[in-house]
């Protein structure tokens, strides 16, 4: 991925009103999954690469599940039942020699399991998401762009506070928090509105008729979606 669809991607975005970063990592998530859910099967690195290191995280497994066709993901998945029945063995075979394993708790006995070593799109995501708040704050950073940035919602908090904390610009910093406190100044009108609205049967469509959504979207980032069902 090279900077300049990155930045493409997040100019698109600044043209909805959700957090950018949000959308840009919604996107590529999805981009790479649709990837994965073949590529996992069919290429022999790949599928070895994803086998190896147990699967997927939990989120990105149900994302799988709503994406692929249940045969794909059949065929990944009947190596790594093989790999779990393996491993369950083995944790039975140490339980007969020493029967105070039980008592670790269940994270000792998930580790001795040990299927998920790391997930490969939430280590993506990562990468993405280090790179898309640089490329974002180089945006912000122009005169050009900072108006198109303040009329959105703005970066959810998670995204701003990992902004501000990569930010190396006293004066960047405190434009973008100023940014936010007038984005979120926003939203809370526009949910007064809503809530107005609503006691009076005003049913006009407006911009606050998304303002509970986006508020949350604001507090904790953007609902992920799951595949296309
Ligand atoms: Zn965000
Ligand atoms: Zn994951």
């Amino acid at each position: 991925m090279s900077d300049k669809p990155l930045r493409r991607l997040l100019l698109d975005a600044l043209a909805r009103s959700a957090c950018p970063v949000c959308a840009v990592i919604d996107a590529l998530v999805f981009d790479e999954l649709c990837h994965l859910q073949r590529a996992a099967v069919v290429d022999p690195e790949t599928h070895a690469d994803v086998v190896g290191h147990g699967g997927y995280c939990a989120d990105h497994f149900w994302y799988l599940d709503a994406l692929a066709s249940p045969v794909t993901n059949a065929e990944l998945l009947a190596p790594l039942m093989d790999r779990l029945a393996e491993r369950l063995t083995a944790v039975a075979a140490q339980l007969t020699t020493n029967p105070a394993l039980l008592r670790h708790g269940a994270v000792a006995i998930s580790t001795r399991v040990g299927m998920l070593t790391s997930c490969r799109v939430c280590e993506s995501e990562r990468v993405w998401q280090g790179a898309a708040i640089a490329a974002m704050l180089d945006i912000i950073a122009e005169s050009g762009e900072q108006q198109r940035y303040t009329r959105c919602d703005g970066l959810c908090l998670p995204h701003l506070a990992q902004a501000l904390s990569v930010c190396k610009d006293r004066v960047l910093a405190e434009s973008l928090l100023h940014t936010a406190v007038e984005q979120s100044q926003r939203l809370a009108a526009d949910l007064r509105t809503y809530v107005c609205k609503w006691e009076t049967k005003d049913r006009g469509w407006g911009p606050e008729d998304r303002a509970p959504q986006c508020s949350i979207e604001k507090l904790v980032g953007a609902k992920r979606q799951r595949g296309s069902n």
